[in-house]
Protein backbone atom coordinates (compact mmCIF):
# COMPACT_ATOMS: atom_id res chain seq x y z
CA UNK A 1 0.00 0.00 0.00
CA UNK A 2 1.25 3.35 -1.15
CA UNK A 3 2.00 5.75 2.28
CA UNK A 4 -0.46 8.50 2.87
CA UNK A 5 0.85 11.64 4.71
CA UNK A 6 -1.80 13.90 6.45
CA UNK A 7 -2.13 16.39 8.85
CA UNK A 8 -1.32 16.43 12.57
CA UNK A 9 -3.35 18.61 14.73
CA UNK A 10 -4.31 17.93 18.22
CA UNK A 11 -2.64 15.24 18.97
CA UNK A 12 -3.19 13.23 15.94
CA UNK A 13 -3.56 12.68 12.65
CA UNK A 14 -6.04 13.44 11.02
CA UNK A 15 -8.59 10.62 9.39
CA UNK A 16 -10.06 12.40 6.62
CA UNK A 17 -8.15 12.49 3.76
CA UNK A 18 -8.09 16.35 1.68
CA UNK A 19 -9.94 16.68 -1.40
CA UNK A 20 -6.47 17.61 -3.07
CA UNK A 21 -3.21 15.43 -2.57
CA UNK A 22 0.10 15.19 -4.25
CA UNK A 23 3.05 12.41 -5.23
CA UNK A 24 5.64 11.79 -3.19
CA UNK A 25 8.45 9.90 -5.03
CA UNK A 26 11.53 7.82 -4.07
CA UNK A 27 14.15 10.21 -5.63
CA UNK A 28 16.69 7.19 -6.35
CA UNK A 29 14.70 5.06 -8.39
CA UNK A 30 11.83 7.87 -9.61
CA UNK A 31 8.83 5.67 -8.62
CA UNK A 32 5.58 7.16 -6.61
CA UNK A 33 6.25 5.74 -2.69
CA UNK A 34 2.80 7.64 -1.69
CA UNK A 35 0.65 10.53 -1.09
CA UNK A 36 0.61 13.70 0.48
CA UNK A 37 -2.49 15.85 1.69
CA UNK A 38 -2.98 19.43 0.28
CA UNK A 39 -4.62 21.96 2.98
CA UNK A 40 -7.81 23.63 2.40
CA UNK A 41 -8.06 26.80 3.91
CA UNK A 42 -10.36 25.54 6.12
CA UNK A 43 -8.02 22.78 7.25
CA UNK A 44 -5.07 25.43 7.87
CA UNK A 45 -8.18 27.14 9.97
CA UNK A 46 -9.10 24.11 12.00
CA UNK A 47 -5.28 23.51 13.07
CA UNK A 48 -4.93 26.99 14.00
CA UNK A 49 -8.04 27.09 15.71
CA UNK A 50 -6.41 24.07 17.62
CA UNK A 51 -3.24 25.54 18.27
CA UNK A 52 -5.42 28.81 20.14
CA UNK A 53 -7.11 26.45 22.29
CA UNK A 54 -3.94 25.43 23.08
CA UNK A 55 -1.87 28.19 24.16
CA UNK A 56 -3.37 29.73 27.24
CA UNK A 57 -2.26 26.55 29.25
CA UNK A 58 1.01 26.51 27.55
CA UNK A 59 1.96 29.77 27.98
CA UNK A 60 1.44 29.30 31.26
CA UNK A 61 3.07 26.26 32.04
CA UNK A 62 6.20 27.11 34.30
CA UNK A 63 9.50 27.30 32.59
CA UNK A 64 10.53 24.30 34.54
CA UNK A 65 7.42 21.73 32.78
CA UNK A 66 8.86 22.83 29.31
CA UNK A 67 12.17 22.59 29.89
CA UNK A 68 11.14 18.98 30.60
CA UNK A 69 9.60 18.43 28.13
CA UNK A 70 12.08 19.40 26.06
CA UNK A 71 14.66 16.93 27.55
CA UNK A 72 12.73 14.41 26.92
CA UNK A 73 11.99 14.94 23.12
CA UNK A 74 15.49 15.41 22.68
CA UNK A 75 16.00 11.84 24.12
CA UNK A 76 12.97 10.64 22.23
CA UNK A 77 14.31 12.47 18.72
CA UNK A 78 17.87 11.11 19.75
CA UNK A 79 17.08 7.14 20.22
CA UNK A 80 14.90 7.24 16.65
CA UNK A 81 17.62 9.28 15.07
CA UNK A 82 17.77 6.41 12.50
CA UNK A 83 14.33 6.02 11.91
CA UNK A 84 13.92 9.70 11.04
CA UNK A 85 17.06 10.07 8.49
CA UNK A 86 16.02 6.69 6.79
CA UNK A 87 12.63 8.63 6.33
CA UNK A 88 14.37 12.15 5.07
CA UNK A 89 16.66 9.54 2.92
CA UNK A 90 13.59 8.20 1.08
CA UNK A 91 11.96 10.91 0.15
CA UNK A 92 14.73 13.35 -0.06
CA UNK A 93 17.57 11.27 -1.61
CA UNK A 94 20.28 12.26 0.55
CA UNK A 95 22.52 9.91 1.74
CA UNK A 96 22.07 7.87 5.61
CA UNK A 97 24.96 9.79 7.18
CA UNK A 98 23.83 12.87 5.59
CA UNK A 99 20.74 12.70 7.19
CA UNK A 100 21.57 11.56 10.24
CA UNK A 101 23.97 14.84 10.28
CA UNK A 102 20.42 17.23 10.03
CA UNK A 103 19.03 15.21 12.89
CA UNK A 104 22.34 16.19 14.90
CA UNK A 105 22.33 19.57 14.01
CA UNK A 106 18.31 20.07 14.73
CA UNK A 107 19.31 18.34 18.07
CA UNK A 108 21.45 21.46 19.08
CA UNK A 109 18.78 23.78 19.07
CA UNK A 110 16.55 21.38 21.15
CA UNK A 111 19.20 21.47 23.46
CA UNK A 112 19.45 25.30 23.16
CA UNK A 113 15.80 25.54 24.14
CA UNK A 114 16.45 22.99 27.02
CA UNK A 115 18.22 26.06 28.55
CA UNK A 116 14.81 28.42 28.39
CA UNK A 117 14.92 29.17 32.12
CA UNK A 118 17.76 30.86 32.06
CA UNK A 119 16.98 32.41 28.10
CA UNK A 120 14.09 34.09 29.29
CA UNK A 121 15.47 35.61 32.64
CA UNK A 122 14.24 39.59 32.24
CA UNK A 123 16.43 42.62 34.02
CA UNK A 124 15.57 44.05 37.44
CA UNK A 125 16.60 47.75 38.53
CA UNK A 126 15.47 48.24 41.91
CA UNK A 127 14.73 51.93 43.27
CA UNK A 128 14.19 53.69 39.74
CA UNK A 129 12.60 56.49 41.66
CA UNK A 130 12.75 56.08 45.27
CA UNK A 131 10.78 53.42 46.13
CA UNK A 132 10.05 52.01 42.69
CA UNK A 133 11.32 49.77 40.63
CA UNK A 134 10.99 48.45 37.16
CA UNK A 135 11.70 45.49 35.57
CA UNK A 136 11.47 43.80 32.01
CA UNK A 137 9.69 40.12 31.08
CA UNK A 138 9.33 38.73 27.58
CA UNK A 139 6.42 36.47 26.73
CA UNK A 140 5.50 34.08 24.08
CA UNK A 141 3.15 35.96 20.82
CA UNK A 142 0.05 33.02 20.85
CA UNK A 143 0.27 30.85 17.70
CA UNK A 144 2.97 30.61 15.16
CA UNK A 145 3.46 29.34 11.73
CA UNK A 146 7.40 27.61 10.19
CA UNK A 147 6.79 27.01 6.48
CA UNK A 148 9.68 24.64 5.55
CA UNK A 149 11.90 23.72 1.90
CA UNK A 150 12.30 20.42 0.96
CA UNK A 151 16.42 20.08 1.32
CA UNK A 152 16.31 19.80 5.58
CA UNK A 153 13.17 18.17 6.14
CA UNK A 154 13.48 17.84 9.73
CA UNK A 155 16.87 20.22 10.61
CA UNK A 156 15.15 23.68 9.73
CA UNK A 157 11.77 22.82 11.30
CA UNK A 158 14.14 22.33 14.44
CA UNK A 159 15.36 26.07 13.73
CA UNK A 160 12.52 27.11 14.44
CA UNK A 161 9.82 25.25 17.04
CA UNK A 162 12.17 23.96 19.78
CA UNK A 163 12.89 27.76 20.59
CA UNK A 164 9.01 28.77 19.53
CA UNK A 165 7.64 26.01 21.75
CA UNK A 166 10.45 26.89 24.63
CA UNK A 167 9.16 30.52 24.85
CA UNK A 168 5.83 29.88 25.40
CA UNK A 169 3.97 29.91 21.92
CA UNK A 170 1.95 27.39 19.72
CA UNK A 171 3.19 26.04 16.36
CA UNK A 172 1.91 25.24 13.14
CA UNK A 173 4.59 23.54 11.18
CA UNK A 174 3.78 23.58 7.16
CA UNK A 175 6.76 20.89 5.60
CA UNK A 176 7.40 21.31 1.89
CA UNK A 177 5.21 18.82 0.36
CA UNK A 178 8.22 16.98 -1.17
CA UNK A 179 9.44 15.03 2.27
CA UNK A 180 6.76 15.80 4.17
CA UNK A 181 7.30 12.09 6.58
CA UNK A 182 9.37 13.44 9.18
CA UNK A 183 7.15 16.01 10.27
CA UNK A 184 4.72 13.49 11.38
CA UNK A 185 6.92 11.20 13.26
CA UNK A 186 8.50 14.22 14.90
CA UNK A 187 4.90 15.05 16.02
CA UNK A 188 4.45 11.63 17.20
CA UNK A 189 7.81 11.89 19.23
CA UNK A 190 6.53 15.36 20.78
CA UNK A 191 3.35 13.17 21.81
CA UNK A 192 5.29 10.95 23.46
CA UNK A 193 7.42 13.45 25.03
CA UNK A 194 4.47 14.59 26.86
CA UNK A 195 3.83 17.81 24.66
CA UNK A 196 0.14 18.74 25.55
CA UNK A 197 -2.10 18.11 22.69
CA UNK A 198 -2.28 20.94 20.23
CA UNK A 199 0.92 22.65 21.18
CA UNK A 200 2.78 21.20 18.04
CA UNK A 201 0.00 20.73 14.87
CA UNK A 202 1.24 19.94 10.59
CA UNK A 203 -0.73 21.46 7.96
CA UNK A 204 0.55 19.20 5.08
CA UNK A 205 0.39 21.76 1.95
CA UNK A 206 1.06 24.16 -0.91
CA UNK A 207 0.65 27.32 -1.87
CA UNK A 208 -3.15 27.00 -0.89
CA UNK A 209 -1.97 26.07 3.05
CA UNK A 210 0.96 29.23 3.02
CA UNK A 211 -1.71 31.97 1.49
CA UNK A 212 -4.00 31.25 4.54
CA UNK A 213 -1.28 31.31 6.85
CA UNK A 214 -0.34 34.69 5.82
CA UNK A 215 -3.46 35.43 5.94
CA UNK A 216 -5.36 34.22 9.25
CA UNK A 217 -5.51 36.61 11.99
CA UNK A 218 -5.00 34.59 14.82
CA UNK A 219 -1.09 33.52 13.21
CA UNK A 220 1.08 35.89 15.49
CA UNK A 221 4.27 35.05 13.35
CA UNK A 222 5.90 33.61 10.54
CA UNK A 223 9.43 31.46 10.18
CA UNK A 224 10.08 30.91 6.49
CA UNK A 225 12.72 29.17 4.64
CA UNK A 226 12.74 28.60 0.71
CA UNK A 227 13.78 30.26 -1.96
CA UNK A 228 14.30 33.86 -2.96
CA UNK A 229 11.13 34.82 -4.17
CA UNK A 230 8.89 32.77 -2.17
CA UNK A 231 10.47 34.57 1.00
CA UNK A 232 10.02 37.88 -0.44
CA UNK A 233 5.99 37.21 -1.29
CA UNK A 234 5.81 35.35 2.40
CA UNK A 235 7.61 38.49 3.96
CA UNK A 236 5.41 41.17 1.82
CA UNK A 237 2.34 39.28 2.26
CA UNK A 238 2.53 38.46 6.33
CA UNK A 239 3.90 41.54 7.19
CA UNK A 240 1.40 43.43 5.28
CA UNK A 241 -0.98 41.07 7.43
CA UNK A 242 0.11 42.68 10.71
CA UNK A 243 2.37 39.54 11.38
CA UNK A 244 6.00 39.36 12.61
CA UNK A 245 7.81 37.66 9.73
CA UNK A 246 11.23 36.59 9.58
CA UNK A 247 12.10 34.94 6.04
CA UNK A 248 15.23 33.24 4.91
CA UNK A 249 15.59 32.76 1.07
CA UNK A 250 17.85 31.47 -1.30
CA UNK A 251 22.10 31.57 -2.38
CA UNK A 252 24.64 31.38 -3.70
CA UNK A 253 28.02 30.89 -1.64
CA UNK A 254 31.36 31.75 -3.03
CA UNK A 255 34.64 30.27 -1.77
CA UNK A 256 38.23 32.74 -2.06
CA UNK A 257 41.19 30.94 -2.40
CA UNK A 258 43.88 32.86 -1.82
CA UNK A 259 47.45 32.01 -3.68
CA UNK A 260 48.81 30.87 -0.44
CA UNK A 261 46.60 28.25 0.94
CA UNK A 262 47.08 24.60 1.31
CA UNK A 263 45.58 23.79 -2.15
CA UNK A 264 44.77 20.01 -0.91
CA UNK A 265 42.92 21.21 2.35
CA UNK A 266 41.12 23.48 -0.29
CA UNK A 267 40.38 21.03 -2.69
CA UNK A 268 38.78 18.35 -0.23
CA UNK A 269 36.61 21.52 1.34
CA UNK A 270 35.41 22.75 -2.49
CA UNK A 271 34.71 18.87 -2.88
CA UNK A 272 32.54 18.34 0.50
CA UNK A 273 30.84 21.41 0.33
CA UNK A 274 30.11 21.33 -3.27
CA UNK A 275 28.39 18.19 -3.68
CA UNK A 276 27.88 16.86 -0.23
CA UNK A 277 23.52 16.38 -0.17
CA UNK A 278 23.97 16.95 -4.49
CA UNK A 279 24.65 20.46 -3.56
CA UNK A 280 20.92 20.93 -2.12
CA UNK A 281 21.79 23.03 0.69
CA UNK A 282 21.47 26.66 1.40
CA UNK A 283 25.17 26.94 2.39
CA UNK A 284 26.81 24.94 -0.52
CA UNK A 285 29.49 26.09 -2.04
CA UNK A 286 28.54 26.77 -5.38
CA UNK A 287 31.43 29.04 -6.73
CA UNK A 288 35.10 28.61 -5.97
CA UNK A 289 37.03 32.19 -6.84
CA UNK A 290 40.98 30.87 -7.47
CA UNK A 291 43.44 33.82 -7.20
CA UNK A 292 46.10 33.75 -9.46
CA UNK A 293 47.57 31.20 -10.25
CA UNK A 294 46.04 28.33 -8.34
CA UNK A 295 43.56 27.96 -11.02
CA UNK A 296 45.13 25.32 -13.33
CA UNK A 297 46.06 23.39 -9.94
CA UNK A 298 43.27 23.75 -7.87
CA UNK A 299 40.77 22.34 -10.93
CA UNK A 300 43.22 19.74 -11.31
CA UNK A 301 42.93 18.40 -7.60
CA UNK A 302 38.66 18.99 -7.67
CA UNK A 303 38.58 16.78 -10.60
CA UNK A 304 40.35 14.02 -9.01
CA UNK A 305 38.47 14.09 -5.75
CA UNK A 306 35.24 14.12 -8.07
CA UNK A 307 36.54 11.43 -9.85
CA UNK A 308 36.57 9.13 -6.54
CA UNK A 309 32.92 9.66 -5.30
CA UNK A 310 30.62 6.96 -4.73
CA UNK A 311 27.10 8.14 -6.53
CA UNK A 312 24.20 5.56 -5.11
CA UNK A 313 20.93 5.24 -3.50
CA UNK A 314 20.63 7.02 0.11
CA UNK A 315 20.44 4.16 1.77
CA UNK A 316 23.39 2.49 0.62
CA UNK A 317 26.18 2.54 2.73
CA UNK A 318 28.83 3.02 -0.44
CA UNK A 319 26.77 5.91 -1.40
CA UNK A 320 28.83 9.39 -0.93
CA UNK A 321 25.97 11.54 -2.60
CA UNK A 322 22.42 10.22 -3.89
CA UNK A 323 19.68 11.75 -6.48
CA UNK A 324 18.30 14.97 -6.66
CA UNK A 325 15.08 15.53 -5.25
CA UNK A 326 12.54 15.43 -8.12
CA UNK A 327 12.42 15.05 -12.04
CA UNK A 328 11.75 18.50 -12.22
CA UNK A 329 14.45 20.06 -10.40
CA UNK A 330 17.03 17.64 -11.88
CA UNK A 331 16.10 18.65 -15.08
CA UNK A 332 16.22 22.10 -14.62
CA UNK A 333 19.66 21.99 -12.61
CA UNK A 334 21.18 19.54 -15.92
CA UNK A 335 20.53 22.17 -18.31
CA UNK A 336 22.66 24.51 -16.34
CA UNK A 337 25.09 22.58 -17.87
CA UNK A 338 23.80 23.37 -21.43
CA UNK A 339 23.76 27.14 -20.38
CA UNK A 340 27.00 27.13 -19.63
CA UNK A 341 28.82 25.84 -22.17
CA UNK A 342 26.56 28.23 -24.50
CA UNK A 343 28.09 31.36 -22.27
CA UNK A 344 31.54 29.72 -23.50
CA UNK A 345 32.61 28.76 -19.61
CA UNK A 346 34.50 24.90 -19.80
CA UNK A 347 32.26 21.59 -19.00
CA UNK A 348 35.29 20.03 -16.87
CA UNK A 349 33.10 17.19 -15.47
CA UNK A 350 29.90 16.50 -17.16
CA UNK A 351 27.78 15.22 -14.43
CA UNK A 352 25.42 13.51 -16.62
CA UNK A 353 27.70 11.19 -17.67
CA UNK A 354 28.86 9.38 -14.02
CA UNK A 355 28.23 6.36 -13.37
CA UNK A 356 25.78 5.29 -10.49
CA UNK A 357 26.32 2.61 -7.91
CA UNK A 358 23.89 0.01 -9.31
CA UNK A 359 22.91 1.93 -12.87
CA UNK A 360 24.39 3.15 -16.00
CA UNK A 361 25.60 6.76 -16.56
CA UNK A 362 23.21 9.39 -14.47
CA UNK A 363 21.33 10.28 -17.42
CA UNK A 364 20.43 6.59 -18.36
CA UNK A 365 19.41 5.54 -15.05
CA UNK A 366 15.81 5.64 -13.47
CA UNK A 367 15.42 8.51 -11.01
CA UNK A 368 16.63 11.67 -10.34
CA UNK A 369 20.54 11.86 -11.44
CA UNK A 370 22.96 14.33 -12.12
CA UNK A 371 26.62 13.37 -11.15
CA UNK A 372 28.92 15.87 -9.65
CA UNK A 373 29.50 18.94 -12.26
CA UNK A 374 32.51 20.81 -12.37
CA UNK A 375 32.48 23.68 -14.93
CA UNK A 376 35.51 26.26 -15.31
CA UNK A 377 36.07 29.71 -16.33
CA UNK A 378 33.08 30.75 -15.45
CA UNK A 379 32.59 34.04 -16.44
CA UNK A 380 31.33 36.59 -13.26
CA UNK A 381 27.89 37.91 -14.00
CA UNK A 382 26.86 34.95 -16.60
CA UNK A 383 23.76 32.96 -16.22
CA UNK A 384 25.31 30.32 -14.61
CA UNK A 385 27.62 32.25 -11.94
CA UNK A 386 24.10 34.55 -10.97
CA UNK A 387 21.66 31.92 -11.06
CA UNK A 388 21.13 29.12 -7.71
CA UNK A 389 21.21 26.67 -9.29
CA UNK A 390 20.82 24.09 -6.29
CA UNK A 391 22.64 21.08 -7.16
CA UNK A 392 26.08 19.13 -7.64
CA UNK A 393 27.28 22.13 -9.89
CA UNK A 394 30.70 23.46 -8.85
CA UNK A 395 31.64 26.71 -10.87
CA UNK A 396 35.06 27.73 -11.30
CA UNK A 397 35.86 31.41 -11.73
CA UNK A 398 39.64 33.04 -12.25
CA UNK A 399 40.18 36.09 -10.46
CA UNK A 400 43.47 38.43 -10.46
CA UNK A 401 43.78 39.32 -6.64
CA UNK A 402 41.79 39.24 -3.65
CA UNK A 403 40.16 42.89 -4.09
CA UNK A 404 38.69 41.27 -7.67
CA UNK A 405 36.99 38.39 -5.67
CA UNK A 406 35.53 40.20 -2.72
CA UNK A 407 34.25 42.85 -5.15
CA UNK A 408 32.76 39.73 -7.43
CA UNK A 409 30.80 38.48 -3.85
CA UNK A 410 29.81 42.04 -3.09
CA UNK A 411 28.15 42.35 -6.36
CA UNK A 412 26.41 39.07 -5.99
CA UNK A 413 22.23 39.47 -5.35
CA UNK A 414 22.71 36.94 -2.51
CA UNK A 415 24.63 37.04 0.93
CA UNK A 416 24.20 33.94 2.74
CA UNK A 417 27.54 32.17 3.27
CA UNK A 418 31.19 32.56 1.83
CA UNK A 419 34.48 31.61 2.90
CA UNK A 420 38.06 32.50 2.26
CA UNK A 421 40.51 30.32 2.15
CA UNK A 422 44.46 31.42 3.32
CA UNK A 423 47.03 31.03 5.96
CA UNK A 424 47.43 35.27 6.02
CA UNK A 425 45.34 36.20 9.42
CA UNK A 426 45.77 39.71 7.90
CA UNK A 427 43.93 39.02 4.45
CA UNK A 428 41.21 36.82 6.50
CA UNK A 429 40.70 39.88 9.01
CA UNK A 430 40.27 42.00 6.33
CA UNK A 431 37.89 39.72 4.53
CA UNK A 432 35.45 38.80 7.62
CA UNK A 433 35.46 42.52 8.06
CA UNK A 434 34.86 43.97 4.10
CA UNK A 435 32.23 41.02 2.52
CA UNK A 436 28.82 41.36 2.95
CA UNK A 437 27.69 37.90 3.68
CA UNK A 438 25.35 37.07 7.24
CA UNK A 439 28.02 33.82 7.91
CA UNK A 440 31.71 33.81 7.21
CA UNK A 441 34.07 30.89 7.39
CA UNK A 442 37.62 31.34 7.72
CA UNK A 443 39.29 27.91 6.04
CA UNK A 444 35.32 26.68 6.90
CA UNK A 445 33.69 26.07 3.88
CA UNK A 446 29.74 25.77 5.54
CA UNK A 447 30.05 27.97 8.41
CA UNK A 448 26.95 27.20 9.73
CA UNK A 449 26.63 29.05 13.57
CA UNK A 450 25.85 26.71 16.67
CA UNK A 451 22.60 26.75 17.91
CA UNK A 452 23.77 29.05 20.40
CA UNK A 453 24.31 31.80 17.72
CA UNK A 454 21.81 32.60 15.07
CA UNK A 455 21.11 31.40 11.48
CA UNK A 456 20.51 34.24 8.75
CA UNK A 457 22.44 35.90 5.56
CA UNK A 458 22.55 39.05 4.26
CA UNK A 459 20.84 40.83 1.19
CA UNK A 460 18.35 38.46 -0.68
CA UNK A 461 19.00 35.71 1.73
CA UNK A 462 16.94 37.37 4.06
CA UNK A 463 13.99 39.62 4.70
CA UNK A 464 12.78 40.59 8.06
CA UNK A 465 15.22 41.78 10.84
CA UNK A 466 15.85 38.75 13.24
CA UNK A 467 17.91 35.53 12.61
CA UNK A 468 16.78 32.12 13.88
CA UNK A 469 17.25 30.18 16.50
CA UNK A 470 19.78 31.40 19.32
CA UNK A 471 18.91 34.38 21.14
CA UNK A 472 17.61 36.27 18.13
CA UNK A 473 15.22 33.28 17.83
CA UNK A 474 14.21 33.60 21.46
CA UNK A 475 13.61 37.56 20.55
CA UNK A 476 11.45 36.93 17.38
CA UNK A 477 8.72 34.20 19.66
CA UNK A 478 8.83 36.83 22.24
CA UNK A 479 7.77 40.55 22.84
CA UNK A 480 8.90 42.57 25.47
CA UNK A 481 7.12 44.13 28.09
CA UNK A 482 8.47 46.65 30.79
CA UNK A 483 7.04 46.63 34.04
CA UNK A 484 7.47 50.05 36.98
CA UNK A 485 6.18 49.18 40.09
CA UNK A 486 5.58 50.47 43.52
CA UNK A 487 3.96 49.59 47.10
CA UNK A 488 2.06 52.35 48.34
CA UNK A 489 2.09 53.91 51.60
CA UNK A 490 0.58 56.76 52.68
CA UNK A 491 3.61 58.80 52.11
CA UNK A 492 3.13 58.48 48.28
CA UNK A 493 -0.24 60.11 48.48
CA UNK A 494 -1.24 63.64 47.55
CA UNK A 495 -2.48 65.05 44.06
CA UNK A 496 -0.02 66.52 41.61
CA UNK A 497 -0.54 66.71 37.85
CA UNK A 498 2.67 67.50 36.72
CA UNK A 499 4.83 65.26 34.72
CA UNK A 500 6.30 62.39 36.77
CA UNK A 501 10.30 62.71 37.45
CA UNK A 502 12.85 60.68 39.50
CA UNK A 503 13.56 61.55 42.92
P1 LIG B 1 10.51 26.79 -2.13
O1 LIG B 1 10.62 28.26 -2.01
O2 LIG B 1 10.04 26.22 -3.43
O3 LIG B 1 9.51 26.20 -1.01
C1 LIG B 1 9.62 26.55 0.34
C2 LIG B 1 8.25 26.46 0.99
O4 LIG B 1 7.37 27.39 0.36
C3 LIG B 1 7.60 25.10 0.85
O5 LIG B 1 6.97 24.78 2.07
C4 LIG B 1 6.60 25.28 -0.28
O6 LIG B 1 5.47 24.46 -0.15
C5 LIG B 1 6.21 26.74 -0.15
N1 LIG B 1 5.89 27.34 -1.45
C6 LIG B 1 6.38 27.01 -2.67
N2 LIG B 1 5.85 27.80 -3.62
C7 LIG B 1 5.01 28.65 -3.01
C8 LIG B 1 4.16 29.72 -3.47
N3 LIG B 1 4.10 30.05 -4.76
N4 LIG B 1 3.45 30.40 -2.55
C9 LIG B 1 3.52 30.08 -1.24
N5 LIG B 1 4.28 29.08 -0.76
C10 LIG B 1 5.03 28.37 -1.62
O7 LIG B 1 11.94 26.18 -1.73
P2 LIG B 1 12.42 24.67 -1.84
O8 LIG B 1 12.67 24.36 -3.29
O9 LIG B 1 11.57 23.77 -1.04
O10 LIG B 1 13.83 24.77 -1.07
C11 LIG B 1 15.02 25.17 -1.69
C12 LIG B 1 15.28 26.65 -1.49
O11 LIG B 1 15.34 26.94 -0.10
C13 LIG B 1 16.62 27.10 -2.05
O12 LIG B 1 16.44 28.35 -2.66
C14 LIG B 1 17.50 27.23 -0.83
O13 LIG B 1 18.58 28.13 -0.93
C15 LIG B 1 16.51 27.71 0.17
N6 LIG B 1 16.98 27.47 1.53
C16 LIG B 1 17.44 28.54 2.22
C17 LIG B 1 17.92 28.36 3.51
C18 LIG B 1 18.44 29.52 4.29
O14 LIG B 1 18.73 29.34 5.44
N7 LIG B 1 18.55 30.71 3.73
C19 LIG B 1 17.92 27.08 4.08
C20 LIG B 1 17.43 26.01 3.34
C21 LIG B 1 16.96 26.22 2.05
Amino acid sequence: MPKRVGHWIGGAQADEPSVRRAEIFNPATGEVSGHVDLASAQEVDAAVATAAAAFPAWRDASLVKRAQVLFRFRELMYAHRDELAALISSEHGKVHSDALGEVARGLEVVEFACGIPHLLKGGFSENVSTNVDSFSIRQPLGVVAGITPFNFPAMVPMWMYPVAIACGNTFVLKPSERDPSASLLMARLWKEAGLPDGVFNVVQGDKEAVDRLLEHPDVRAVSFVGSTPIARYVYETGTRNGKRVQALGGAKNHMLVLPDADLDLVADAAVNAGFGSAGERCMAISVVLAVDPVGDELVDKVVQRVGELTIGPGDDPESQMGPLVTRVHRDKVASYLDTAVAEGAKLVVDGRETQVKGGTTAAGTPGFWLGPTVIDQVRPGSVVHRDEIFGPVLSIVRVSSYEEGLKIINDVEYGNGTAIFTNDGGAARRFQNEVEVGMVGINVPIPVPMAFYSFGGWKASLFGDTHVHGTEGVHFYTRGKVVTSRWLDPSHGGVNLGFPTNK
